[in-house]
């Protein structure tokens, strides 16, 4: 009977971890997935987080399931720190918002809705865009297309490429837009592009499928962060937004996050909340608690919320020191002229280097740095005392 099954292939951002584990090289470096190290390389948790741990410990919380929808106080809670608490679509209620399984589970809520509600609709995603994307519209059963995202040349953001795109998509498609620090070019648009993004989209009668995977993570700001969401609602726009708190509270492992839909009335808020829960019911029941109730004690409460928000600055700025060590490291060490300012350009957690497959295989193969193929680093894995060497590598595999 399973004597059938074919060997499935290694995932291709979490297939870099395995990989790296089996490298015995003192040299090795795990630029593979976005999570973030301390200054020594080794996994952070929040000290906020460890506080609200501890007032749940104390506070004698029960396992009950929670209801398929998820924790009231988390879905509150996050619906008003991604839209702002006096959102008029809060105010008026017409944000559905179910907790999911972190990022991942909950952009797949919202696929298997799209599956069911808009059969045959086109999902537009980024070129490139992160990888899990393609996987989760597949396995839902919804087609999907690229738009054109990066250019090569200026390794930045090819805007007429992506408006162009947007237009000649059929009238009514859905456009997946990450909300900030795109994944993996670390190239957003411009706030003055964004407003010609939701022109389009609205002349187009397209709907805007928002990722948020990074909220805090580009500007240092929660609020910056969300504006490109929030300047669609604020046009009355129906959108979905994902959101995940695997990177901005490093609460990977515990998965939390939300599919929040803002629609036109109260009414069909509660109906599209209906048949999400429809959707998960038979997918996972409902989600851990966990997770929920840390996110619930930390932006529900305004003292906890001011810990947080120093803490993710102290990892945003740790990230952006060594993002310029290691501009500053390339532009010294490579003799041939070229402009490496883009790195300092880019935002989030990652850089696109612009290395292809074969010179990221040559990272990894000599210089031991482990890293997805399309290019991508994860600085969030990286320190001051490591970006001379990797510079080296770069330069390295860049030029032979
Ligand atoms: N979207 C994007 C763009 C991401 O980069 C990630 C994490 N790498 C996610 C969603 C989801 O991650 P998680 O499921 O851990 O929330």
């Amino acid at each position: 009977r399973f004597e059938s099954v074919t060997m499935a292939p290694a995932d291709p951002i979490l297939g870099v971890s395995e990989a790296f584990k089996k490298d015995n090289s003192e040299k090795k470096l795990n630029l593979g997935v976005g999570a973030y190290r301390t200054e020594d390389l080794q996994p952070y948790v929040l000290e906020v987080v460890k506080k609200a741990e501890k007032k749940m410990l104390e506070g004698g919380d029960n396992k009950e399931y929670l209801p398929i929808e998820g924790l009231a106080a988390f879905n509150k809670a996050t619906a008003e720190l991604l839209l702002g608490a006096d959102n008029a679509a809060i105010k008026e209620n017409r944000v559905a918002t179910v907790q999911g399984l972190s990022g991942t589970g909950s952009l797949r809520l919202g696929a298997a809705f799209i599956q069911r509600y808009f059969p045959g609709i086109t999902v537009y995603i980024s070129s490139p865009t992160w990888g899990n994307h393609k996987n989760i519209f597949n396995d839902a059963g919804v087609p999907w297309k690229e738009y054109r995202y990066f250019d090569p040349k200026t390794v930045g953001l090819d805007f007429d490429g992506m408006m162009e795109d947007i237009e000649n998509a059929p009238e009514g498609s859905i456009i997946l837009l990450h909300g900030c620090a795109h994944n993996p070019t670390g190239i957003d648009p411009t706030p003055d592009q964004w407003e010609k993004i939701a022109d389009l989209i609205q002349q187009k009668n397209h709907m805007a499928f928002f990722d948020v995977a990074y909220q805090g993570f580009a500007s240092g700001s929660l609020d910056d962060d969300a504006s490109s969401v929030r300047k669609f609602v604020a046009r009355g726009m129906e959108v979905f937004v994902a959101q995940s708190y695997s990177k901005n509270l490093g609460l990977y492992a515990e998965r939390v996050g939300a599919i929040n839909a803002i629609v036109s009335s109260a009414d069909v808020a509660a109906r599209v909340k209906s048949q999400l829960k429809r959707i998960a019911r038979p997918m996972y029941s409902n989600p851990p608690v966990h997770g929920a109730r840390i996110v619930a004690n930390v932006v529900g409460e305004p003292t906890m919320f001011d810990e947080w928000r120093a803490e993710m600055q102290m990892m945003a700025g740790r990230i952006k020191t060594v993002r310029q060590r290691l501009y500053d490291e390339l532009s010294t060490k490579d003799k041939s002229g070229k402009d490496w300012s883009f790195v300092l350009k880019q935002i989030g957690m990652f850089s696109f280097t612009g290395l292809n497959k074969a010179q990221s295989d040559n990272m990894t193969d000599k210089w031991h740095v482990y890293m997805t193929k399309d290019g991508r680093i994860s600085l969030a894995g990286l320190n001051l005392a490591k970006c001379a060497y990797l510079a080296d590598a770069i330069i390295d595999s860049y030029y032979n």
